[in-house]
């Protein structure tokens, strides 16, 4: 199954991410992740990359798109993949979207995880304390909801036209949230 995962920054997609790839033994592909890796490594491009990240904006489309690709072209990829970061706006989506139609292999299923503001806020100071993330300062998360709000909002209609879009209430337990998730993949794979 080609999963996309959406939701605001803090809504717990990195920690429902985790619980799917378990469950259903398909690689995570975060794009924020790979981003930090570039960064780590001090290659070209996360040199590049750093300033936008640190300052809660987006990764150009070019580059983006050219590390998915890659990273959709590891063999581990063939069988399904749980996409987290990406689209984050509808031209990536729509170059998703492309990209996926060559390979014939769609996305399958686009899962909202839809949580209130002031939870997410609240989620993003726990994680700057335990992770020490540089853009998890209360200036930034406030421009990377202002980005999302702006950018990747849009993207949810773009799935919800093309009726793959399931909402997942994120709030409650960690538990509580996947098992609505587990719920919707069923179905999603009976249909
Ligand atoms: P994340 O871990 O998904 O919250 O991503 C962290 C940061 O990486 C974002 O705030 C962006 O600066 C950058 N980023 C991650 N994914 C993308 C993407 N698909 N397009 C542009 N920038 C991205």
């Amino acid at each position: 199954m080609r999963i996309v995962l959406l939701g605001a920054p803090g809504s717990g997609k990195g920690t429902q991410a985790a619980l799917m790839v378990e469950h259903l033994n398909l690689p995570h592909i975060s794009t924020g992740d790979l981003l930090r890796a570039a960064v780590k490594a001090g290659s070209d491009l996360g040199l590049r990359a750093k300033a936008v990240i640190d300052r809660g904006e987006l990764v150009s489309d070019d580059i983006m798109l050219g590390l998915l690709e890659e990273r959709l072209s590891r063999p581990d990829a063939l069988g399904g993949f749980i996409l987290d970061g990406y689209p984050r706006n509808v031209a990536q989506a729509e170059a998703l979207d492309e990209l996926l139609d060559r390979l014939e292999q769609p996305v399958d299923e686009a899962l909202q995880i839809d949580v209130d503001i002031e939870m997410v806020i609240e989620r993003i100071a726990k994680r700057a304390k335990q992770e020490g993330r540089s853009d998890d300062t209360e200036e930034v998360v406030r421009n990377r909801m202002k980005v999302y709000a702006d950018q990747t909002e849009p993207v949810i209609e773009f799935y919800a036209n093309k009726a793959i879009l399931t909402r997942v209430l994120g709030q409650g337990d960690i538990d509580d949230v996947f098992q609505r998730i587990k719920g919707v993949l069923q179905i999603r794979s009976e249909s």
